[in-house]
């Protein structure tokens, strides 16, 4: 790879330059600025396709962890929100399920 800094070749794993002494990418950068886009995509789309939301959040969990980016926090929402939603959409089926087999069976019953 490259020096950021003076563009020398330098070696993969160099941490520093050995031309300018500057921190190359390798260096483990503390938590940047940087939100990570993925994780606030996913708890945006939690809210509407929840389970588009989790696999976003997921990976946006992922790539805070790998890149040390920030956004940790908006990834663990989008992903609660996006289980929690699964899971009330779930208990809505079933509900509705029990009230239409409760109706036809009401109707069946009463045709005896
Ligand atoms: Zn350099």
């Amino acid at each position: 790879m490259f020096c950021r800094n003076c563009g020398s070749e330098i070696d993969d794993r160099a941490v520093f330059c050995p031309h300018c002494g500057v921190a190359t990418s390798n260096e483990m950068q503390p938590a940047s600025g940087k939100t990570n886009t993925m994780s606030v995509v996913g708890l945006v789309l939690a809210f509407f396709f929840p389970i588009v939301g989790l696999v976003l959040s997921i990976i946006g969990l992922r790539q805070c962890r790998e890149k040390g980016e920030s956004g940790r926090g908006l990834a663990i929402a989008g992903i609660v929100i996006s289980i929690l939603e699964i899971i009330s959409v779930i208990v809505i089926c079933i509900v509705y399920a029990i009230v239409i087999v409760g109706i036809l069976n009401a109707a069946g019953g009463g045709t005896v």
